[in-house]
């Protein structure tokens, strides 16, 4: 019986959202939930009663099966039922007042370790948006430094960089088993070398960073605007390049965008290739909806699929996210996918997906564009390229915002007549200029998909 492995992990999978939600939320509605039943790749959780069950799977079935893959290391699915649909021995488990106190086995030596499991080039699909990412990656893992130091992968977030970071280091093992290889995020990095200088023990950390044949790091625009990891970082990757060790790099941004940076790191960042990743083109879309359906044995009609994909443009995890929906709601009631049901299930979720839009982020998006600040944007100067930014904003505020144009009037110090004609201004031009409709739909765009 697995059964002591698996309460370990439900117990790890709890604490941990203990820690990220209301720690009486979370025993509210999975305190007195139990694992019945664990056979190495589904894993049946019973809630205290049928509403509980109905709130857990709803609402944290997505958790729950995050956390699991983080303790079991491997994807498992999560089945959720409640204790009056258990039998008597069923019963008895629910019944025994605590968990047995068992650590998770802890993963073999050689082995991947376990986050890195189950992202590999086999499951990551490829189309024109990730292709030279992808071959690029393939490139280091099966044949490190030879051609691309560093690789830098850049590209918006939720479309494949830590998937592909993931699956270099599991071919690159594969290929040479004695490969030394270091994972971090730039969030690690950072906070690393802080800790090594407030213990004084810097030459710990650079052991520990410069005797690697391969330096992966994720989310490098971390260390931007922060002096003293970049110093570190510049001198870590001067090293490992010297002595022509294989280093990949992934961001949100290009090394020209990333700010504030030190001129000499965009420069080395630059010096090898650099791919980007863009959101998937229906094709793609298609397709990662077709392997994630697969792996989850899912049969979703071709009108369900083309909802799919008009409804989810930018963001591979969201379509992660929303065939585990289907899969869960066609598990719970037995249902056949069809387009009604996966409209029923999905239109909620679709919504969740949009970022909220907030007036600030219309003011930071702009002063991003334009290098105009809010203070500009709604002060008083009338130059002409404040004039311009500031007639964008308020129209954007106007059309994402919920805000009345009194409020909008306030925000901006003017009259709500002002507001109008400046908002009508943008309507206008936006009819009548094509580039400038473009620039306009390309800041919704990118206000979007933050
Ligand atoms: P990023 O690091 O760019 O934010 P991730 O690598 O975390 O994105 O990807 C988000 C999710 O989408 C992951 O679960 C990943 O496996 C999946 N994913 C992204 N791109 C693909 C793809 N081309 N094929 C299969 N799965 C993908
Ligand atoms: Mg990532």
């Amino acid at each position: 019986m697995h059964m002591t492995v698996a309460d370990a992990y439900f117990r790890e999978v709890l604490d941990r959202l203990r820690e990220n939600l209301d720690a009486s939320t979370v025993d509210l509605w999975l305190g007195k939930a139990r694992v019945t039943a664990f056979d190495g790749d589904t894993i049946t959780i019973a809630a205290e009663n049928e509403f509980k069950k109905n709130t857990v799977i709803n609402r944290y079935l997505d958790r729950l099966e995050d956390g699991f893959e983080t303790a079991a290391g491997k994807r498992l699915k999560v089945l959720i039922n409640s204790r009056d649909e258990l039998n008597e021995e069923e019963n008895r488990i629910f019944s025994s007042a605590s968990l047995p106190a068992v650590k998770p086995e802890e993963p073999k030596k050689d082995e991947a370790p376990s986050v890195f499991r189950g992202y590999t080039f086999e499951n990551f699909v490829v189309g024109s948006s990730n292709k030279v990412a992808q071959s690029a990656c393939l490139a280091v893992a099966t044949n490190p430094v030879i051609r691309i130091n560093p690789l830098f992968l850049y590209g918006p977030s939720g479309l494949g960089k830590t998937h592909l970071l993931f699956a270099t280091v599991n071919e690159a093992k594969r290929q040479n088993q004695n490969i030394n290889i270091l994972y971090v995020t730039g969030e690690q990095f950072t906070n690393e070398i802080i800790d090594a200088i407030t213990a004084k023990n810097t030459a710990e950390f650079r052991d520990k960073y410069r005797n690697t044949d391969m330096l992966l790091v994720d989310d490098i625009q971390f260390i931007a605007g922060k002096v003293v990891v970049q110093e570190e970082f510049f001198h870590t990757f001067d090293t490992l390049y010297k002595m022509q060790k294989q280093i990949v790099l992934t961001s949100d941004k290009p090394p020209k965008d990333i700010n504030p940076l030190e001129e000499r790191l965009k420069t080395r960042f630059e010096m090898g290739l650099i791919a980007d990743i863009q959101p998937p083109e229906t094709e793609l879309r298609t397709a990662i909806f077709k392997q994630k359906t697969k792996t989850l044995g899912l049969n979703i009609p071709n009108d369900v699929l083309t909802y799919l994909a008009e409804n989810i443009k930018s963001n591979v995890r969201q379509i992660e996210g929303a065939v585990k929906k289907l899969w869960a709601q066609s598990f719970i009631t037995n249902e056949k996918i069809t387009l009604k049901m996966a409209q029923n299930v999905l239109t909620d979720y679709f919504r969740e997906c949009k970022p909220v839009i907030t007036t600030e982020t219309i003011f930071k998006q702009l002063e991003k564009r334009y290098g105009i600040s809010k203070e500009e944007m709604t002060g008083k100067k009338r130059t002409a390229d404040i004039v311009y930014v500031r007639h964008i904003a308020i129209y954007l505020i106007h059309e994402s915002t919920d805000l009345s144009l009194k409020k909008i009037g306030r925000l901006f110090d003017r009259d709500h007549s002002t507001i109008i004609s400046a908002r009508d201004n943008v309507m206008k031009r936006m009819k009548s200029d094509t580039l400038f409709n473009k620039e306009i739909t390309e800041i919704i765009e990118e206000l979007e998909n933050r």
